[in-house]
């Protein structure tokens, strides 16, 4: 199936300069491990930031964080050989992308009428703020801003709200200029990975569903 909706031009750059936070970059490389298109556009980023490197003078804190950006990024493209699934990780009705096998993944919690939520912890950055949502076949959400930037990649099912449709493979950043009333397709669940940007973004609409249940 064609893939509409990927991240912008910001966030790919920034996934190459490692400035991208552990959630959203995740998030990035679910999509990074469906999207040949994105694949292709990151490889051009991270020409474009080779060039500025090359240009600047002699850093080796830059130039070792390009680097070890460089490395992560190699491990996250799926031409790498598959590695086992060494944390254990309940049954979810999906399969997993392989981006995410090294996550803990919690069980489905109830999150609303229709709506459920699990905690996703990301090796090494405990404090991340990623979950897997699902939401029932029709559910219809709330209409609601964004404070900060949300990034959701489709994972199974679809998503619709007046910006388009969302399917498996698509990935939407809302941005504090969208207000939208997300409505999920008819023909089955539709489960999705969101991660919030940075730690003062608690009052989005993700932040403050979750923030009295999780803790975030
Ligand atoms: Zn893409």
């Amino acid at each position: 199936m064609t893939i509409n909706h990927h991240p912008s031009d910001e966030t790919l750059m920034r996934t190459v300069s490692g400035t991208l936070g552990a959630g959203p970059a995740l998030v990035v490389s679910v999509h990074l491990e469906r999207c040949a298109v994105c694949r292709d556009r990151l490889v051009g980023f991270e020409a474009v930031g080779g060039a500025i490197l090359d240009e600047m003078p002699p850093a080796p804190l830059s130039a070792d964080l390009f680097g070890r950006t460089m490395e992560r990024l190699e491990a996250d493209l799926p031409s790498r050989p598959q590695k086992a699934a060494r944390v254990k990780q309940p049954a979810l009705g999906i399969e997993l992308p392989r981006a995410m096998q090294d996550c803990e993944i919690g069980p489905w919690k109830w999150l609303g009428p229709g709506f459920r939520w699990s905690k996703v912890r990301i090796a090494g950055s405990p404090d991340a703020k990623i979950m897997l949502l699902k939401g029932r076949a029709g559910l219809h959400l709330p209409a609601h801003g964004h404070s900060g930037l949300e990034f959701m990649q489709v994972l199974s099912g679809s998503l619709s709200d007046e910006r388009g449709q969302y399917f498996p493979g698509d990935l939407d950043e809302a941005g504090d200029d969208v207000d939208h009333r997300p409505v999920v397709g008819q023909e089955s669940d539709c489960i999705c990975l969101a991660a919030l940007e940075g730690d003062t973004r608690l009052h989005g609409f993700l932040g403050r569903l979750l923030r009295p249940i999780v803790g975030f």
